[in-house]
This record gives structure tokens, C-alpha cells and sequence, in this order.
């Protein structure tokens, strides 16, 4: 969250929670400072359903105005985590605490985190209008109120126009901005979004990032966001959780991850890389010298990693991070092989090359470098 955002789409004298929020964290991360107390903080959590720990050890702290995505592969236990923050379950050991406040017993009625579906459970019974004037329905503010805020949040949204409509006749993206519009009218402190995206077509998923992201950014309030999907949680993430059977496998930012992954679990989740394996032999000046099947590396192991002398390791290289040329002899960590595929995907390249022994890599480059190649 940064300072000096404009927001063309609100009114900047309006008088909202939200506003006043974001004119606190501007000036809250204007100043020399950048560090801010923890809105969130998830300490030692353990979930157990019966004997099974769904969720295990949690220490997580989110900053106000972070956009925070959790990710992992199906029954890593994302949900239960953010379940756990809505207070729609209990921690079964740890603490969970929301502005230094322990939040335990707290019931989700009390709690300012309302949640958004991937299943969007918007009231049929209802139109557009009354289904965003529910959420202040329910916090007993006046009717004129809920009316004039509820239509202020579908213009914020761009779906004013049909703010009489039944919503069984929106499409899939109209219907998600009103839950949207639904959980913001109360200007929380903190939204909550469970795999929001994962029910709509390709396009509408980079058009729906877009603009929670920018709502986001504009309202500087805090997002916690669970998805299966990688390139969701980079595309929109100031920081990604990656989460394995339970356990927090990496938290950093999407740079960070990838470049860095903590855990072969965390390179094989991010995809684009090519991992090794091998045995440590030395190291001299920083450097680590390893024993591969396919010959010596010389690699530099991320900040803080140190590796024995014989011990078994892998490490990864970024299929961004490599030379492409027929003249290689000269120079280290150089893997001979052939081009089997390659694969277009916009001005990017992914290439598919293999080793006489079969070990197969994977190679991105822009499309105009590979022209001045003219690989066969
Ligand atoms: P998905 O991406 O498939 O939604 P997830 O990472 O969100 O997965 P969770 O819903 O958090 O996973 O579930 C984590 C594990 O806990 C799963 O194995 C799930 O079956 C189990 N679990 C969740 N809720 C319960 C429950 N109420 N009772 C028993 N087991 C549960």
C-alpha cells in the first residue's frame, strides 16, 4: 500500500470508513517509516478436524493494506485458514489476533471480515440494489442510508445501471462485482476472498484482477485471498503464502518465491523452473560447486542457506535465466541438448529442450531473440 494514490472513482471529500482508512495509511506510509503494526496476526495456529491437522504451526503477520494471496494445491488447508479468520472456525491451538485484539470467541457477526464465495451466494429473492443494501440491513442502518450507499458501491463497481435488475439475469462477471459491492458497502477492514475467480472465463479472470487490484490499491483496505492459481496470486499479490499439507512451505513476495523458492515443493508449485539435483563439493567465496548427472554447476545458494560438503541438494534455474548458443565450450554450467518443442504463448517463447539422457528442460525466451537464433 503506497502514499499519493489518486482515486478517480471516489468522491475524495466523501466521509466513508474506507476513505478515512486510506487517507490513515497514507499517511502512514508516507513517512520515513514503511513499517506498519500487523493488522493480522496468526500465531502458532493448529486446525485439527478429529485426528486430521489441517493446519499446522501458522505464524503469519499481514500489514495493513496488504494484498496477501494464500496458495497451495486442493486440501492444503487455504480455507480453513481464512475460515479461521472469518471465525467461521475455531483455532484448535494458537491465536488469532485482528488490531491486537484476540479474536479466538469472536463470532464472524462480530468480526469486520466479511467473505467473498467463489460460489457468490447473492439472494435470488432479491435485486441488485437490495442485495448490496443487505450487509447495512443487517447493521441496522437506516434504509435512506443503505439505499445511497448501496447505489455509491455498484457506481464504484460500474454495474449501476442495473441496480434493479434480478440478478439471475447478470452474467457471471456483473453477478461477482455485486458480491463484491455487497462485502464492500460496510467498508471492512479486511476482505476476505475465497477462489473469487475460479467460476468465470479466462478473460473475464484478467479483467476481474484488474479491477480488484485497483480497488484494492484505491481503498487501501486489506485483501486475503485464497487461490489454486499461481499466476493469480502473482499477478495481483503484494505478498503470496504458499501452503503444503497443512504447513506454511514459503511467504515473500511473488519475486521473492520465484526466484528463491524455499522448498523444492515451492519451485516445482511456481512452475517455470528446471530443478537439479545433486551432491555439494565445495564451496569458495560464496559459491557451492555441485556433482550433477549431467556434469559440475557452480550455483549460488539463496541468502542464508548453507550447504554441507557431500550433502544432497537441488537448485533451480530460472527458464528465463538461460543462454542459448551453439558456442558454448568456454564457459560453466553448460547443458548440452536438443530442441524438442516450443510452445508460443503471447511475445514469449517456452522452449522444450532435452539432454542425451533425457533429462528435459525448459527454456522462455522473447520471440524476437529466438529469430536472431533460427534454431532447428
Ligand atoms: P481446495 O483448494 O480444494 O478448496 P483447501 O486448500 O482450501 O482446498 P481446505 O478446505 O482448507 O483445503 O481443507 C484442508 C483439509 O481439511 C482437507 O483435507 C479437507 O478435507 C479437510 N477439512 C476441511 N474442513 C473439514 C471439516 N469440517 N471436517 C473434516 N475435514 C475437513
Amino acid at each position: 500500500a503506497g502514499g499519493g494514490r489518486t482515486n478517480p472513482l471516489h468522491d475524495p471529500n466523501a466521509q466513508g470508513g474506507a476513505w478515512r482508512r486510506l487517507r490513515c495509511l497514507q499517511n502512514h506510509f508516507s513517512a520515513s517509516s514503511p513499517v506498519s503494526d500487523p493488522l493480522v496476526i496468526f500465531s502458532k495456529i493448529v486446525k485439527r478436524f478429529g485426528e486430521f491437522v489441517a493446519v499446522q504451526h501458522l505464524n503469519l503477520e499481514i500489514h495493513p493494506g496488504e494484498f496477501v494471496a494464500i496458495m497451495g494445491p486442493s486440501g492444503c488447508g487455504k480455507t480453513t485458514t481464512l475460515r479461521m479468520l472469518a471465525g467461521l472456525e475455531q483455532p484448535s491451538e494458537g491465536e488469532i489476533r485482528i488490531s491486537g485484539r484476540r479474536m479466538n470467541e469472536v463470532s464472524p457477526s462480530e468480526r469486520d471480515t466479511p467473505m467473498v464465495w467463489q460460489s457468490l451466494a447473492l439472494f435470488p429473492f432479491l435485486n441488485v440494489v437490495q442485495n448490496v443494501e443487505f450487509g447495512l440491513k443487517m447493521r441496522r442502518v437506516d434504509a435512506t442510508t443503505q439505499h445511497r450507499k448501496a447505489l455509491e458501491w455498484l457506481e464504484r463497481l460500474g454495474i449501476a445501471e442495473f441496480a434493479k435488475r434480478d440478478v439471475s439475469l447478470l452474467s457471471g462477471g456483473q453477478r461477482q462485482r455485486v458480491a463484491l459491492a455487497r462485502a464492500l458497502v460496510t467498508e471492512p477492514e479486511i476482505l476476505l476472498l475465497d477462489e473469487p475467480l475460479s467460476a468465470l472465463d479466462a478473460h473475464l479472470v484478467i479483467h476481474m484482477q484488474g479491477v480488484l487490484t485497483r480497488l484494492q490499491k484505491e481503498l487501501g483496505i486489506t485483501f486475503v485471498y485464497v487461490t489454486h492459481s499461481q499466476s493469480e496470486a502473482f499477478a495481483m499479490a503484494d505478498r503470496v503464502v504458499i501452503m503444503n499439507e497443512g504447513a506454511v512451505m514459503q511467504i515473500g513476495t511473488p519475486q521473492a518465491v520465484y526466484r528463491s523458492p524455499a522448498h523444492r515443493f515451492v519451485a516445482e508449485f511456481v512452475g517455470t523452473n528446471n530443478i537439479l539435483s545433486g551432491t555439494a563439493q565445495s564451496t569458495n567465496a560464496g559459491v557451492l560447486s555441485l556433482q550433477t548427472e549431467l556434469g559440475g554447476f557452480r550455483v549460488q545458494p539463496s541468502a542464508g542457506q548453507s550447504v554441507a560438503e557431500g550433502a544432497s541438494c537441488s537448485f533451480v534455474i530460472g527458464a528465463d535465466h538461460i543462454l542459448l548458443t551453439s558456442e558454448a565450450e568456454a564457459l560453466e554450467n553448460r547443458i548440452p541438448c536438443s530442441l524438442i518443442s516450443e510452445q508460443f504463448v503471447g511475445s514469449v517463447v517456452t522452449l522444450y529442450f532435452e539432454t542425451a539422457s533425457g533429462v528435459e528442460f525448459r527454456v522462455q525466451k522473447q520471440q524476437r531473440e529466438l529469430d536472431a537464433l533460427n534454431l532447428q
